[in-house]
């Protein structure tokens, strides 16, 4: 499994984009923020999604896809588009393209497939499978799984700690976790739907994941001694922290 760190950042971060993945054997994109479409565009990677897996409604895993949607339409796309959520994806797709480039919505010129998704979903996408697991940030997250040719990677989207999510990557190849503050400070801030350095730690060891990702790393914390001390209070194995760009083979 081959798999793109599109971006890794936060919300508001000046130094790196909006977290979001692209595993090429299923030309599958997990999330699309605002500032993830430069990275989609300048190597081309945004002509090889035929799958879209947003994790929750949240504008910086979400509004890059007015934009995406309205570049295929310039370039004549035709080969079907499947966007996969939770309940009211289609809804919230269609609202956000309308607002951004009003009247195109209805007639993107491809066909556009919604795939609304809860914990008990599978779906089978490019000899792919997809599972998922409630997440704890807003109502629309979900964790993702995707297995393909006995690889797999999970990725948690934005949450706090979620014994569900350690459950879904049991025994993953890679465990993509996002990770937005140490301990102390989410403490001090209530950051209550998002997870600790250590809370990431806990989460890989009680999955038995083989590696951990950190991404969405608060634009604040991103002291990489600071986050492999507290990770490595609960976590032993193979920690990265990637950048924008990197790529990965499992
Ligand atoms: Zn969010
Ligand atoms: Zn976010």
């Amino acid at each position: 499994m081959k798999i793109k760190f599109v971006g890794v950042g936060e919300a508001f971060d000046g130094n790196h984009s909006n977290t979001s993945l692209f595993i090429e054997d299923a030309g599958l994109l997990i999330d699309c923020g605002y500032s993830s479409m430069q990275s989609l565009w300048r190597d081309g990677t945004y002509n090889k999604i035929n799958v879209i897996f947003i994790s929750h409604f949240h504008a910086d895993h979400t509004f890059g896809l007015p934009a995406l949607l309205m570049r295929y339409r310039e370039e004549k796309r035709v080969e079907p588009l499947v966007i996969v959520g939770a309940r009211g994806t289609e809804k919230y797709v269609k609202d956000i393209t309308e607002l951004a480039y009003a009247g195109y919505i209805d007639k993107p010129g491809f066909e556009l497939v919604f795939k609304e998704i809860d914990s008990e979903s599978e779906l089978e996408i490019n000899s792919a499978i997809l599972s998922f697991a409630k997440a704890n940030h807003a109502d629309s997250s979900y964790a993702l799984r995707i297995e393909h040719k006995s690889k797999s990677l999970v990725y948690s989207g934005d949450t706090s700690y979620c014994a569900e999510i350690a459950e879904l990557a049991k025994d993953a190849d890679i465990l993509v976790h996002e990770a937005y503050a140490s301990q102390m400070e989410k403490e001090a801030k209530g950051l209550s739907g998002h997870s600790s350095f250590l809370s990431c730690g806990l989460c890989a060891a009680n999955s038995g994941c083989k590696a951990l990702f950190l991404v969405h790393i608060g634009r604040n914390s991103r002291d990489t001694a600071a986050i492999e001390e507290e990770v490595r209070k609960a976590y032993k194995g193979a920690l990265i922290i990637p950048k924008e760009g990197d790529i990965v083979e499992v």
